[in-house]
C-alpha cells in the first residue's frame, strides 16, 4: 500500500478543446475587472483529464482578487449538465475547477493551496484551470492538476489524443 502510494504519479496533462478556453476567456473578460470562475466536467483516462465542458458559477459578491467556489450551487450545476447531456455519470463528472485572473498571471500559493484540499475529497486526480490575463499579452492558461494531496504543474493540451 505505502510502495503503491510512493510510486503515484499525478498525472501531467489536460486535454481541452480550444473553443472552450476562448469559452472561458470571453467570461472572463465579460467580468472584468473582477475574478469569476466555476467547475469543470470531463472525464480522466490514462493520458490525463479531458475538459468537456466548463459552466460558470457566479460568485455573490464578485472581487478584484478572489474567487471561492460556492459548492452547493456547483454541484447542482453539474447535476443538472449531466442530465441535460445525457451524459453517463460512471464515466463523466467533475473533474476540477476554473477561475480568472484578470490582474495577475500565474496560480497564487492560495491556489495550489485550494486544488490540494480539493484533492483530498476526490477519489481521482483534479484539476484547476486558471485563466490570466497577464500585462497585455492577452490570456494564457495555467494547470495545476492535484492528486492523493500532491500538486504538479500540468500541461494544457488543445489537441486532443485519438481514441
Ligand atoms: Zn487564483
Amino acid at each position: 500500500m505505502i510502495r503503491h502510494f510512493q510510486h503515484y504519479r499525478v498525472p501531467t496533462d489536460i486535454w481541452i478543446e480550444t473553443f472552450e478556453l476562448r469559452h472561458m476567456e470571453s467570461i472572463a473578460k465579460s467580468r472584468m475587472p473582477n475574478e469569476t470562475g466555476g467547475i469543470l466536467i470531463g472525464a480522466r483516462s490514462s493520458r490525463g483529464l479531458w475538459v468537456l465542458a466548463s459552466i460558470e458559477v457566479p460568485h455573490q459578491q464578485p472581487r478584484p482578487n478572489r474567487y471561492s467556489l460556492a459548492t452547493t450551487k456547483a454541484n447542482q450545476l453539474l447535476q443538472e449538465y449531466l442530465r441535460q447531456a445525457r451524459l453517463d455519470k460512471s464515466e463523466f463528472g467533475y473533474i476540477g475547477t476554473w477561475h480568472s485572473h484578470p490582474a495577475s498571471c500565474g496560480p497564487s500559493p492560495i491556489d495550489y493551496r485550494t486544488v490540494r484540499r480539493d484533492s483530498r475529497y476526490q477519489r481521482d486526480a483534479v484539476a484547476m484551470l486558471v485563466i490570466a490575463r497577464c500585462g497585455t499579452s492577452g490570456w494564457t492558461t495555467h494547470a495545476v492538476i492535484a492528486s492523493k494531496r500532491r500538486t504538479a504543474v500540468a500541461r494544457v493540451r488543445t489537441r486532443l489524443p485519438s481514441q
